[in-house]
């Protein structure tokens, strides 16, 4: 391996002295297209700053970050291992992100740490982007992880009719609708779990979802979390599928496609979650210069 490669992935801000000095974290984080995306909005908001790539030892996240952030470093998005551990890095966490139990966004001010999760917001605005109605619609949720938990309440927020959730190991399923009872409530949307075989069955899960997201890692080995017979029992060619997992088409949006239903990938979300993540870190008054999709238009090229 080159060292130019390692420099790339382990980001020191103290080299960096006259710039505001950003990262990525994550392992592994090689491919993360973060930095360009984030290089983009600094263009468009004529924001001098370097953005770069963190890849900690699985079991060393704190350490990592705590260097980054003893060297200057002023803020730092967080990916897959890591959610968890930038939760309990923070201190300080925003309801939002204490409501996912996962935070993809720190920063430091006046010596403290702030951690945020704006992975659901940024689903909603992709969704809402490419004019799908969340009010009063049907929303189908496969999988109960980090990335299914942090985009429950921006999604009960927008008032869907009904919210189900569906997971492989559906113990986890049932224990996010009592995390969200509460908000769901208050939203009047009925929120429910399934296991991925209940959505084989009419008597199970008797109608049709104007949207499935597909929130697994499934997509990551060519899986599908659904059954043929899934399939045909929760799609309709009104139904809109979107699959977090971005750069190919999985077999769930195969199998979306062959139902006649519109298809998705989480490319946009990628890039509207990232939005959100360099107002907090730049200024929420930047966000009338900056166009993310715009940005995301380039990266689709
Ligand atoms: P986790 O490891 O926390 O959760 C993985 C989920 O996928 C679990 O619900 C798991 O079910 C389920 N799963 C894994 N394999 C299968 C399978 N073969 N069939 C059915 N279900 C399966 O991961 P995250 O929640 O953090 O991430 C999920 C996906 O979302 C990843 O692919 C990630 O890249 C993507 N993502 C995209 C973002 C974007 O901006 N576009 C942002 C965040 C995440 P079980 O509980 O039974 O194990």
């Amino acid at each position: 391996m080159s060292s130019h490669i390692f420099a790339d992935l382990h980001i020191d801000p103290s080299l960096h002295k006259d710039v505001d000095v950003y990262a990525v974290a994550g392992n592994p984080i090689a491919h993360s297209k973060s930095p360009l995306i984030h290089q983009q909005f600094a263009e468009q908001a004529k924001q001098v700053m370097h953005y770069g790539r963190l890849q900690p030892e699985l079991d060393d996240f704190a350490n990592a970050a705590k260097r980054f952030f003893f060297a200057g470093g002023k803020g730092m998005n967080v990916t897959v291992p890591f959610k968890l551990d930038a939760q309990a890095f923070a201190n300080q966490l925003t309801q939002r992100a204490q409501l996912a139990g996962a935070v993809n966004t720190l920063w430091v001010r006046d010596g403290k740490v702030y951690g945020d999760n704006t992975d659901g917001a940024g689903l909603v605005r992709d969704l809402l982007a490419q004019g799908i109605a969340l009010q009063g619609s049907r929303i189908l949720l496969l999988g109960a992880g980090g990335a299914a938990r942090g985009v429950i309440g921006p999604l009960l927020e927008q008032s869907p009719k009904c919210l189900v959730i569906a997971n492989r190991s559906h113990e986890k399923a049932s224990e996010l609708v009592k995390l969200f009872a509460n908000l769901a409530a208050s939203k009047e949307v009925a929120l429910e779990f399934r296991s991925l075989a209940d959505l084989e069955h009419t008597a199970k899960t008797p109608y049709p979802f104007d949207l499935v997201i597909s929130a697994t890692a499934a997509g990551l080995s060519d899986e599908s979390p659904l059954s043929a017979a899934a399939v045909a029992n929760i799609f309709t060619p009104s139904s809109f599928a979107y699959e977090m997992v971005y750069g190919k088409t999985t077999a769930f949006m195969q199998q979306a496609l062959q139902r006649g239903a519109r298809i998705s990938d989480g490319l946009g979300m990628l890039v509207e979650q990232a939005a959100d993540a360099f107002l907090l870190w730049r200024g929420s008054e930047l966000a009338k210069h900056i166009d993310p999709r715009a940005v995301l238009a380039k990266l689709r090229n």
